[in-house]
């Protein structure tokens, strides 16, 4: 097991920075970024019956994929990932489950986690920056129109890409992320509490002081 390796996971409410931040530290602290819902928003971007049958449950249904097929592909994944890197997971865990299975997978690849970072925000930040959330289909970079995108922008600032809005970023299915989210991932915060490795960092703020606070955990 190689101590120094860091492997984090990253947790919090829809909304909440998770992508964002995760993506700083992926830059800074040289990791791979492991964010399930984009791989499985690239897969259901196929059309192949795959393809299909995962974007009705994820984007028109706002409902999770089983446990199994999830770890399938994450193990497909994590047996790229040079050994020596470390890993940030974005999407994942989000149930006892699937935390437990990733306890499995990673004493497969000889690693273990180091740090669980949560960031909490209320009901209301949740619903009032996923409606005005937008996302580049081309760097997957996401944006908070009036914040860092300016209202009717088609055209992503960062890559030139094309600015849309996830089908899962609707009301309808915004509330249903957000339940099973409280119903199935919070109980995740007592389980890595108990583990000594939880690190909880208020997700109100702009995101540069999200990150100088999580970044003082790794300096
Ligand atoms: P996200 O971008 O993390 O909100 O993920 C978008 C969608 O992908 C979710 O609503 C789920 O349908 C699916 N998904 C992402 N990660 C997982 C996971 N760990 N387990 C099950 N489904 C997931």
């Amino acid at each position: 097991m190689t101590k120094s390796l860091l492997n984090i996971i990253i947790l919090g409410p829809q909304g909440s920075g998770k992508g964002t931040q995760a993506e700083r530290l992926e830059q800074r602290l040289h990791l791979e970024h492991i964010e399930t819902g984009q791989i499985f928003r690239t897969m259901a971007g196929k059309n192949n019956a795959l393809g299909i049958k995962i974007n009705n449950l994820i984007n028109l249904k706002g409902r999770l994929l089983t446990t199994e097929f999830v770890i399938k592909i994450l193990q497909s994944y994590l047996s790229k990932v040079p050994k020596d890197k470390g890993l940030i997971f974005d999407g994942y865990p989000r149930n006892l489950t699937q935390a437990r299975a990733l306890d499995r997978l990673l004493r497969l690849f000889n690693r273990r986690l180091t740090h669980v970072i949560y960031l909490p925000i209320s009901r209301g930040t949740t619903l009032t920056r996923l409606v005005r959330r937008r996302t580049c289909r081309h760097c997957n970079r996401k944006f908070i129109l009036g914040v860092n995108l300016k209202k009717g922008a088609t055209i992503c600032p960062n890559c030139g890409g094309e600015i849309y809005q996830r089908e899962d970023d609707k009301p309808r299915a915004i509330s249903r992320r957000l339940s099973i989210y409280l119903k199935q991932t919070k109980p995740l915060i007592k389980y890595y509490k108990k583990q000594g490795i939880l690190i909880t960092i208020d997700g109100e703020p702009p995101i540069p002081v999200v990150s100088k606070n999580i970044l003082k955990y790794f300096s």
